[in-house]
């Protein structure tokens, strides 16, 4: 007996992610994987049970490149904007908050309930940043697979040289990355560059324009608050160049780097992310809301490097939609295809993640997991406008 039935899904059209759109196209699918793609004249004579989708469009899952589920309990700080680019305010807010949560059952329901948002919006995999070892539980035997990194701390003098020393003593199988460049020495990130080897290595990279000030300068806002909280900034050496051009100094830009946010990088630094093969991982909700600015898209494009979506979390962010994230993404960039924009949030994400096999395509092999996403469209070349314009209005079913 089979695990699933045969089903032949059917609609006006399918994204396959990998080609081009199909009209009255149909997936077939077997025991949890897809078995065939095509023309529904095609494939209709096939044994099995007919699902007819009409008024909607068939599409690969999302992939989520950038989440921090661990903290979703304090979803309240998105309710107000910080000041517009005002990163250290933001944080200042966050450190105070997290201070005052100790409840870690309620910690870990929020976070849940977070990556049950994600799943609801059609997302497949996400890749999430945590500070506690036990984040990396969240989502055990979840539908929404976790690829879980734990991030570690420390700019300089004592801190940095703490953070070493408990990074010798994490288990091996425990993925970490550096937070920052304004918040992970320099000897760190390379440590944990290392220690990634040939796996992905995703770090937040210029976000906002007082990350920058501070790399330049070593003053500025970012200098107070690490005062404030203790750190003797005097024994950090700023780099005097940009975030990106200083991640290529310590030589940890490569294929396997994902620089999330860049949204304050020269076009110097492009060609270098261009040079490199690293990958950026688009915020723009949550650059929104932070009042940062806006990433350097288009030119990123043309220099072909790859890009991928996140929605980051949701003290940041109070969507957790990369449907929302599209939208956002062509109303800051109207020049963007949508074509592109759409695999920007599926199959550009789940190459990264390295799932391409399973998840962003539909083809022979991979998951069944689908969507059908209600889309009263006539014509074909609606599709990806309509998918990539909608936002938190788009409403879908996983075909499984
Ligand atoms: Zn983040």
């Amino acid at each position: 007996m089979q695990e699933f039935p045969r089903y032949l899904y059917r609609a006006p059209f399918v994204v396959t992610g990998n080609g081009p759109v199909i009209n009255d196209g149909a997936v077939l699918t077997e025991n949890g994987l897809v078995a065939a793609v095509g023309l529904y004249a095609e494939l209709k004579d096939v044994d099995a049970q007919v699902e007819d989708y009409e008024d909607h469009v068939i599409t690969p899952s999302l992939v989520n490149c950038h989440a921090h589920l661990e903290l979703s309990y304090l979803a309240g700080l998105a309710e107000d904007c910080p000041a517009p680019g005002d990163m250290v305010g933001w944080i200042r807010e966050l450190l105070a908050a997290r201070a005052v949560h100790g409840d870690v059952a309620a910690q870990n329901d929020a976070s849940l309930m977070a990556l049950a948002r994600l799943y609801a919006g059609g997302c497949r995999a996400v890749a999430d940043i945590g500070n506690r070892k036990e984040s990396g539980l969240i989502g055990g035997g979840f539908k929404t697979e976790v690829l879980f990194f734990l991030e570690l701390l420390g700019l300089c003098g004592e801190s940095e040289e703490a953070a070493l020393t408990a990074l010798a003593g994490i288990d091996a199988d425990v993925r970490c990355t550096a937070h920052a460049p304004y918040s992970s020495g320099s000897a760190l990130i390379r440590a944990l560059k290392k220690r990634a080897g040939g796996a992905l290595f995703p770090l937040h990279v210029a976000e906002s324009a007082q990350e920058i000030e501070f790399l330049r300068t070593g003053s500025g806002p970012f200098a107070d608050f690490l005062w404030e909280r203790g750190v003797t900034v005097a024994d950090f050496n700023p780099p005097g160049m940009g975030a990106v051009r200083y991640l290529d100094s310590l030589g940890v830009l490569d294929k396997q780097t994902l620089c999330v946010h860049g949204v304050h990088v020269e076009d110097e630094e492009i060609s270098l992310l261009a040079a490199r093969g690293a990958a950026v991982c688009l915020c723009p909700g949550s650059n929104r809301f932070m009042g940062v600015g806006i990433a350097p898209v288009q030119k990123m494009l043309l220099h072909g490097i790859p890009l991928v979506l996140g929605t980051d979390s949701l003290v940041s962010n109070p969507h957790l939609s990369l449907w929302r994230e599209m939208q956002v993404l062509r109303e800051d960039n109207p020049d963007l295809r949508p074509e592109a924009v759409f695999a920007m949030a599926s199959g550009n994400g789940a190459r990264l993640l390295g799932i391409e096999d399973r998840i962003g395509a539909i083809a022979p092999g991979v998951s069944s997991s689908l969507l059908a996403v209600r889309c009263p469209l006539k014509t074909e070349a609606e599709v990806f406008e309509y998918l990539t314009s909608t936002g938190t209005d788009i409403s879908l079913e996983w075909l499984e």
